[in-house]
């Protein structure tokens, strides 16, 4: 039987990086195994429903580049693929299972329910409850009926019989069991005709064909509703293997992580920005920062899960060859956001500098700044060693882009001597010869200078620097004048002689 995997978000705002995760992980085993990975949206909690972030998550996919085969957005021959396109068919389910002896009619209103809330302390509607409320299980058949054509608010409840044990063979956490005299009998169908997460989720994977159900630890313990919902339906021969994902926690590694933590700590806790109705629910991006997508699923792919190797460094090819559900782990992974800046470094340095040239084209164009392929190529060349975000190389290397506005005055005070003036006039007149203009050809004429006037590079680097930049900080001089180009550096170095 081919794999088909799901990821199954509720679009009820930004997703969160641990989304971003189980998706990856849904990608890698699709893809380990030849199967399908599909994207589902559960969105049929009409109070949570966010508007723009069904589209945020597709968006979110598209950029780390965990395309699904099928989904909403992407086609596919067991759609509709969002829930809300689905409502007919839960209904229908639904009543499946109150005629299979399964589920029953509930009419309970909710001011009823929350009197019995009131009055009882951890109040559930369950097997030792049930007899004494307003059900189909509970009243006489006739009152029932009359409820029914009333058109009376009614739900549909699913029916948990005493006594069961329920085995939840997890690839991640071994045999996990349930007693169902714990359970409640959850609401399945609403009054207003919509399916809740439970109901929805089992007969959407059923229908689906979903083979393995791999997502976040918070759902395990709803495993056991759903066990009794494939037992009820009587598809428990096809029910998917669960693997439930450890969670993420906080940096310090106490704790879930959660969307206040990104402001908290100074870093981002969702794959892309996220723009709310206030400040406070605006978030930002590991793409607005500055990742790679490579990057962010290199990072997202240990979290969690672990090669058995020492190897760090995976593309996504390598990755989805690598990866094995026996090798998530068990306990939380702590979210290291140093990890993230390292990773992001060490693929920026592996990537081509036509590639980094295309990431630093837009945030050159938004700066004003000159946006030549070969300049820009050149930028990423000079400046890929030292950056850990995108917008750093214009951000530490704008005075690639801009003229120098101010010079850094005290090594100025430390560095020069009015002496100095002939020679270096008779410098610049040399580099403006150079040919072609090249760093090692530049170094040998300022070594040469630096016999003649018998000076030390401690003297003369700092103050081509200073000149060239205005400040101390930055790649190798000689690079950086090739890069401003002979013209630029020439103007700087007389701009500097006149500065003095
Ligand atoms: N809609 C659920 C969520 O938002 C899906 C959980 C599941 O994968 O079953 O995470």
């Amino acid at each position: 039987m081919s794999v088909r995997v799901r990821f199954a978000p509720s679009p009820t705002g930004a997703l969160h990086i641990g989304g971003v995760r189980t998706a990856l992980y849904n990608y890698l085993f699709a893809r380990k195994h030849g199967g399908t990975f599909i994207l589902r949206i559960e969105d049929t909690d009409q109070n949570r429903f966010v508007p723009g972030a069904e589209e945020y998550i597709i968006e979110a996919l598209k950029w780390t580049g965990l395309v699904p085969d099928e989904g909403v957005g992407f086609g596919g021959d067991f759609g509709p693929y969002r829930q809300s396109d689905r409502k007919a068919i839960y209904q229908k389910y639904a009543h499946e299972l109150v005629a299979r002896g399964h589920a029953y009619f509930a009419f309970d209103t909710p001011e009823e329910l929350e009197a019995k809330r009131q009055a009882e302390e951890n109040f559930t509607y369950n097997l030792h409850t049930r007899a004494g409320l307003k059900n189909s299980l509970a009243l006489p058949a006739d009152v029932v009926q009359q409820q029914l054509d009333s058109g009376a608010p009614v739900v549909i409840r699913l029916k948990v019989e005493p006594g069961q044990d329920i085995h939840v063979r997890d690839l991640v956490r071994g045999d996990v069991v349930f007693q169902s005299s714990e359970l409640d009998d959850k609401v399945l169908l609403k009054a207003d005709g919509m399916p809740t997460y439970h109901l929805a989720n089992i007969v959407d994977d059923h229908l689906m064909g979903i083979t393995h159900v791999i997502r976040g630890e918070e759902w395990l313990p709803s495993t056991a509703h759903h066990v009794l919902l494939y037992r009820g339906f009587g598809w428990e021969d096809t029910m998917p293997q669960f693997a439930h994902l450890p969670l993420i926690l906080k940096p310090e590694g106490n704790g879930k992580l959660s969307k206040r933590d990104g402001a908290k700590f100074g870093m981002p806790v969702f794959p892309l920005a996220w723009v709310g109705k206030t400040p406070e629910e605006s978030f930002p991006g590991f793409r607005e920062t500055g990742f790679l997508p490579e990057a962010t699923i290199n990072f997202l792919a240990l979290l969690g899960w672990h090669p058995g190797s020492d190897q760090e460094i995976f593309s996504l090819d390598e990755l989805a060859q690598a990866f094995s559900v026996e090798h998530i782990g068990k306990s939380g992974a702590r979210f290291d956001f140093e990890k993230a800046r390292w990773f992001n470094q060490r693929y920026i340095q592996h990537t081509a500098n036509t590639v980094l040239a295309g990431h630093i084209r837009p945030l050159a164009e938004a700066k004003g700044y000159r946006t030549d392929e070969a300049f820009l190529e050149q930028v990423a060349a000079l400046m890929k060693e030292r950056v850990t975000f995108l917008p750093d190389f214009v951000e530490q290397g704008y005075y690639l882009f801009e003229p120098v506005h101010t010079y850094d005055n005290d090594m100025i005070r430390k560095k020069w001597n009015p002496a100095l003036r002939p020679a270096f006039e008779a410098l610049i007149q040399e580099i403006r010869q150079v040919a072609p203009f090249e760093a090692p050809a530049i170094e040998e004429k300022v070594q040469q200078f630096m016999q003649e006037n018998a000076l030390k590079p401690g003297d003369v680097l700092p103050l081509l620097r200073l000149a060239l930049a205005g400040t101390m900080k930055g790649p190798a001089v000689f690079d950086m004048a090739v890069v401003l180009g002979q013209a630029e550096t020439v103007q700087r170095l007389q701009r500097f002689l006149e500065y003095k």
